[in-house]
C-alpha cells in the first residue's frame, strides 16, 4: 500500500532528510561481489561504511566503529532512567551484483502517473504495467537512478531511514527510549550479510532489518530450506563390449530429473506459501552422476514430504536401471524465522503498533527465500523485517516513493518509544 502523504505528520517531516540521504549514499559504488572470497567481497563497501561512521560520531553516537569484519555499530543512549531492552536497527552497506552499480545518477522526481522514461537511457522506464506498485502514485515524489544503473534502495533506504530516525531522536532528547544499536553490515547480496557479526557485541535483546518493500508491511516469515544431493552410481564398461553389462548413470540420473513435479511443487509454478523442489546442477560421467537440488517450504512437514518425494524418486529411478543405485544426502540451510520469533512475540506486535501510529495498516509479509534476520534469529536474536519502501529492486527501474521512506522513519521513531513503554504489548 502507497503511504498516503497526509497521514503523519513525522513522516511528511522527516522524508525530505532521508531522501537527502538516500540520494548521497546511492552515488557511493558498494557492490558486492559473489566471486569474491575477501571480507568484505569488495573493499568499496567500506568507503560508504567509513562515512556512516563519521556522520554517527557528528551526530554525537560518540562510540561508532567499523569493525574488523566490516561490521558498522553505534549507540543512541537511552533518554529514560528505568530498564529498557536494547534493540538493535540493521541495514546492509552493499548493492545487488546483478546490474551496473557503478557511478549512480540519482534523480528526485515528481512522478507524472504512466509511463516514465529514465533521462540515462529512455529505453529504460518506471512503467505501472511491469510495477504494479506505481499505481496511485502520480504526484509523489519519487527518486529514481538515471536508468544506466540500479538505484541501491535496496538497502541505501533503509540506511537513510535509521539515519534520519536516528538524527531526529539526537534533536529530540524529550523523546522517550531506550539504548538503540545502529548495525550497518555488508555483503548481504551475496549471502554473507552477518557471517562473522559478534552479537555480545552489538548486545541487543531484538532487533530489526531495514530491507522490506511495501510501506506498512512486516516480514516475520521465510522458507524452510534445505539442500539435496543425489548420487547414481552405474556401470562403465567400454561401449563396444557392453552388451547387458553397461548401466548408464547419465540416463538414471536424467530419468530421475524428469520425473521431478511439473505442475505444483516447481518454482516454475508455484507463488505464495507453496514449496519446491528444485534441481539447480548436474554433472555425470558414465558410472556416476550426481543431482544438486534445492527443498524449499514455509511449513516443516510439508518440506519432508517434498524430502521423502526425492528420496522415492531416486529410488525408482535407480530401481528402473537394473545395476545401478542412488544415495540420497540431505543438510538443512536455514529455517522459518516464524519458529523462533514465536517465542518473541512482542517483537513483532511492537513493530506493527509502530506502524500503526506511522498512520499505516500493518501487514504480515513472508519472504519466499532467506534473510539475514532468520540467520540472526536462529542465533538467538528475534530479528523481522522492516518495510523501507524499495520497489523493483535490483533492477535500472529500481525506485523509491519520498512519503513511504517518511512512514518508515516515523515507524523506527514511534517503534523505539514503544518499548520503553511498560504497558507494550505482551514481550
Ligand atoms: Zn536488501
Amino acid at each position: 500500500m502507497p503511504a498516503d502523504p497526509s497521514t503523519s505528520d513525522l513522516a511528511r517531516q522527516t522524508a525530505p532528510a532521508a531522501v537527502e540521504r538516500l540520494v548521497r549514499y546511492a552515488r557511493v559504488d558498494t557492490q558486492a561481489d559473489p566471486a569474491s572470497a575477501t571480507v568484505p567481497s569488495t573493499a568499496r563497501q567500506l568507503d560508504l561504511s567509513r562515512l556512516l561512521v563519521e556522520e554517527l560520531r557528528a551526530l554525537g553516537l560518540s562510540d561508532a566503529v567499523l569493525d574488523e569484519q566490516g561490521f558498522v555499530m553505534a549507540t543512541l543512549p537511552a533518554t529514560v532512567d528505568h530498564e529498557v531492552p536494547t534493540i538493535a536497527l540493521l541495514a546492509h552497506v552493499d548493492v545487488a551484483p546483478d546490474a551496473p552499480a557503478a557511478g549512480v545518477r540519482p534523480q528526485v522526481v515528481r512522478y507524472p502517473g504512466g509511463r516514465m522514461p529514465l533521462p540515462g537511457d529512455p529505453s529504460v522506464a518506471l512503467d505501472p504495467a511491469v510495477s504494479p506498485a506505481l499505481a496511485g502514485r502520480a504526484g509523489q515524489e519519487l527518486v529514481t537512478s538515471d536508468g544506466t544503473t540500479l538505484l541501491g534502495a535496496d538497502d541505501k533506504a533503509g540506511i537513510a531511514e535509521i539515519m534520519t530516525a536516528v538524527a531526529h531522536l539526537v534533536r529530540h532528547p524529550e523523546i522517550p527510549h531506550g539504548p538503540v544499536r545502529v548495525c550497518f553490515t555488508r555483503d548481504e547480496e551475496v549471502g554473507r550479510g552477518v557471517e562473522g557479526i559478534d552479537l555480545a557485541r552489538l548486545g541487543a535483546q531484538a532487533a530489526y532489518t531495514l530491507d522490506g518493500a511495501d510501506a506498512g508491511t512486516i516480514e516475520d516469515e521465510t522458507f524452510n530450506a534445505r539442500s539435496a544431493s543425489v548420487t547414481f552410481r552405474g556401470v562403465a564398461v567400454h561401449p563396444g563390449y557392453a552388451t547387458g553389462r553397461l548401466v548408464n548413470a547419465l540416463k538414471v540420473a536424467a530419468d530421475f530429473v524428469a520425473s521431478l513435479p511439473r505442475d505444483g511443487r516447481a518454482p516454475e509454478t508455484t507463488a505464495g506459501r507453496e514449496g519446491f523442489i528444485h534441481p539447480v546442477a548436474m554433472r555425470s560421467a558414465e558410472d556416476t552422476a550426481q543431482v544438486d537440488l534445492i527443498l524449499r517450504d514455509f511449513d516443516r512437514d510439508r518440506l519432508d514430504g517434498h524430502e521423502r518425494l526425492v528420496r522415492d524418486l531416486a529410488a525408482r529411478a535407480a530401481a528402473a536401471h537394473p545395476g545401478s543405485s542412488a544415495e540420497v544426502a540431505v543438510a538443512d540451510s536455514y529455517r522459518n524465522m516464524k519458529e523462533y520469533l514465536r517465542e518473541h512475540p512482542g517483537v513483532v506486535a511492537r513493530a506493527e503498533e509502530a506502524i500503526r501510529r506511522a498512520g499505516l495498516e500493518p501487514r504480515r509479509g513472508f519472504i519466499r527465500g532467506g534473510t539475514d534476520g532468520a540467520r540472526l534469529s536462529e542465533l538467538g536474536l528475534p530479528t523481522p523485517n522492516l518495510f523501507t519502501g524499495q520497489q523493483d529492486i535490483h533492477s535500472r527501474h529500481e525506485w523509491i516513493a519520498a512519503a513511504d521512506m517518511g512512514a518508515a522513519v516515523a515507524t523506527l521513531i514511534h517503534l523505539v518509544q514503544i518499548w520503553a513503554e511498560p504497558a507494550s504489548p505482551a514481550a
